[in-house]
Formats: structure tokens, sequence, C-alpha cells
């Protein structure tokens, strides 16, 4: 049987390494695809893109040893029972595991794609470092957390930086109002002006334009502000919702496709209170459960719902500072909330996390906890 997974993001490493674990008496080969040996920290590009250096986490290192097929490769098309990569080669596949994750969507507004920075890859973001040196105002689009932690980021690591950071909504919203609060005045005493309800319709070479006609000048502009999927998944025939993401059954197959499992933030995964949206909180857990119902597949069993709640909204503010909004399994805000250098740790272990949890996965398969966050259901292998 031969299992294919598609992006070694942090779903597609959990689904891999927990594949190959359950199922290594069985006879079932496990490939995995990715454009690059080395693991993107995604839940770190705001530190690239302020000019830190991350560690060099190497994936066929982490392979090693699990009889799992790494291959370098960029997939441009998905037909029955085949994957076809850039460069002609053709990958055949029994189960296809979709783990293409999503990017910053550059495709709405104008002038994104052409004269903003992302924080797409490892190398985008080192060249929007690069960019900080040479200006003296920097203009972040989009108010989300990752705008958040971004404009907090550039702000501490370059005081003699401009930062504004630019929202339609209210930074923080979806949490209470004190862990919000914090986070505002962390962003005021790092010095980032905050514009809430301003809407980009325009970037610009030097700067972007707000519906009603002003201009904001910038040396640079980080857009962080909304994402977009590959359009894989629709070009295949699967059944996508609006945003191209695969929509999935309650154990995670495509609706239009039973042998193809989707995962992380390529996939539409409806729970009681709505569809989960694209965090590793909930994706990783989305992973473990694909891996565990391949087991049981493997071994002739019916895999079982995912159920998913969320527990967290952790939010760096620099490196010195942090704010971690606790939630129900809804997302909605609990009474708690950490700050200070409790949330800093905190942080900091959600972020390191799951690379130590591959090494844990490879090791003990299913019997892992995931100190990331998230609550899902646990199958039996
Ligand atoms: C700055 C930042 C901070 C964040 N902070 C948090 C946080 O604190 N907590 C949290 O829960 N979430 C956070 N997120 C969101 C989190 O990073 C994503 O939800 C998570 O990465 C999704 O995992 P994934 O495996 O679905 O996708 P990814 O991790 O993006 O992996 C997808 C993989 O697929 C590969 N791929 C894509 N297309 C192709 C192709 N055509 N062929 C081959 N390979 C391909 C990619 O190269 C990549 O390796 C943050 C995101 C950003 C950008």
């Amino acid at each position: 049987m031969k299992i294919l997974v598609l992006g070694a993001g942090y779903t597609g490493m959990t689904a891999a390494l927990g594949i190959a674990r359950r199922t290594r008496r069985q006879g079932v080969q496990v490939t995995l695809v990715n454009p690059t040996g080395r693991f993107t920290e995604r839940l770190r590009l705001h530190q690239v893109a302020s000019g830190q250096e991350l560690a060099d986490l190497q994936i066929p290192e982490m392979l090693d040893g699990t009889g799992i097929e790494f291959v370098r490769g960029w997939v441009t098309g998905i037909e029955a029972r085949q994957v076809r990569l850039g460069d002609g080669r053709e990958l055949p596949y029994d189960t296809l595991v979709y783990a293409l994750g999503s990017v910053a969507d550059t495709d709405t507004v104008p002038g994104v794609r052409d004269h903003a920075y992302t924080l797409n890859s490892a190398q985008e973001a080192a060249r929007f470092a690069v960019r900080l040196t040479e200006i003296d105002t920097v203009v972040v689009g989009g108010g989300g957390l990752t705008g958040v932690e971004s404009a907090a980021e550039i702000a501490e690591s370059h005081p003699e930086l401009r930062v504004v950071l630019l929202s339609r909504e209210v930074p923080g919203a979806m949490m209470g109002d004190r862990a919000r609060a914090y986070l505002h005045a962390a962003l005021a005493r790092l010095g980032v002006t905050v514009r809430t309800g301003a809407e980009v319709i325009k970037v610009l070479p030097g700067g972007v334009e707000l519906a009603g006609g002003e201009v904001v000048d910038a040396g640079a502009v980080l857009w962080t502000s909304g994402v977009r999927v590959s359009p894989l998944a629709a070009a295949a025939g699967f059944t996508v919702d609006e945003r191209g993401r695969i929509v999935t059954d309650e154990t995670l197959r495509s609706v239009s496709h039973p042998n193809v499992y989707a995962v992380g933030d390529a996939a539409a995964i409806r729970q009681a209170y709505g569809v989960i949206h694209g965090t590793c909180q909930s994706g990783i857990p989305t992973a473990a459960h694909v891996a565990a119902s391949i087991g049981r597949q493997v071994r002739g069993r019916e895999p079982k719902p995912f159920r998913f709640g969320y527990i967290h909204q952790p939010v760096s503010l620099g490196r010195g500072d942090a704010v971690v909004q606790f939630t129900r399994p809804d997302d909605t805000p609990r009474r708690f909330f950490l700050t200070g250098r409790w949330a800093v740790a905190y942080k900091e272990f959600v972020s390191s996390s799951p690379w130590k949890s591959f090494a844990l996965l490879k090791k003990f398969g299913g019997a892992v906890v995931w100190p990331h966050g998230g609550r899902a259901t646990r199958q039996g292998g």
C-alpha cells in the first residue's frame, strides 16, 4: 500500500511520522513531498522578518530511521492515483494526505504581489529583514495575530524605525477585554502606531493607499492580511469550499474522494461551532487524527470522527513580552490570560514544541501528548 503525504509543514510532518509509526509492520510505503529539505518554522517567520536567525531544522534528519521516503519537489497536479511534480516525475498513491497549508493572500488587494513583502517563505522574510535596514518607515498591513506579532517584533528589533500597523478590525478583537488592553499597551510601549478602521485598497511602490484616498508612505510594506490556499485541490476535482480548502467528512476524508485525507490550513473541517480556522493548534491534531485513522484502516478497522476544541490564543509581543488568552473550545475567550514573562515562556514552549513533538512521535507513535495546544479526540491504534 502506498501512502503519499503532500507538504512537510507542521501537519504533513505529523501525519507522515504518525502513519509510519502506526503501520511499520504492515508493509506500507509512506512518501513525503516538500519543496525544501529545511523545515519552515512558520510560527517564527516574523522573527526572521525582524532579522533573527532560526535553527536549521532538516526534514531528512528527522525522518532518518522511520522508513519514510522523502521526495524534494513541487506538486503541480493531482490525478486519481498519482501526483505530478514540476520536474515531470510522477508519484503513485493508494491513499493521499493533502497538507499543503496556506500562504498570505497576494491576489485580492492590487499591488500586494508586486510591491509588498510577505511571510510566505523564510527567504522572503529574510529579504524583508535586509530591506528594514535601509528605510525609516514600515507599514504592516493586517491587524490579525500575524500582523500584531510582526509589528511588535520589528519595533523591538528596530527601535529607530517608525512602525505603522494598519487594520480594519481592532487588533486582538477575538480576545477578552483585559488581554486585548494588554496587547495594545504593549504595542504602544514598543512605539507601534496602530490605525484601526484603515482599509488598504492598493499597495504602491512607496506605501499604501487607503479607502478614502489617503496615502501612507513607507519604505516597505509587510502584508499579513488574509490567506489563500493552493489551487491544486480544486483543479484535481476535489470538493472545496469558497476558499479552495478541501471539504472533509467527520473523519477528515474528502467528501468527494474518500482515499484523500485533508489536514491543517488546506482543509475545511466543520465542528459543532463552525469550520476550524488555520492554526497549528488545530492543524496538528487533525494530522495526528489522520495518522491514527490510516493506522486503523490498514488493520481493517473504520476511522473515527474528529473532535477538536481550542485552548488558547498565544501572541508574542517581541522577545520580551507576550499575552496568552485562554479560550473555550469554540475559541471564545475565558477569563484567564497570561502576560509578561510567564506568557513569554508559554509562547516559546508552544513555538518550539512541534519539532520536539516530531521526535517523540517518531519514537512513540500515537502516545504523544501534544504540547502546542488544542484538544482532539484520540484514537487507539
Ligand atoms: C508569522 C506566523 C505566526 C503564526 N503563529 C501561530 C501561532 O502562534 N499558533 C498557531 O497555532 N498558528 C500560528 N500560525 C499559523 C500556522 O503557522 C499555520 O496554521 C500552520 O503552519 C499550518 O500548518 P500546515 O502544515 O497546514 O501548513 P504549512 O506549515 O504552511 O506547511 C505546508 C507545506 O506544504 C508545502 N507546499 C505548499 N505547496 C506545495 C506544493 N505545490 N508542492 C509541494 N509542497 C508544497 C510548503 O512548502 C510547506 O512546507 C502562524 C503563522 C504565521 C505566518
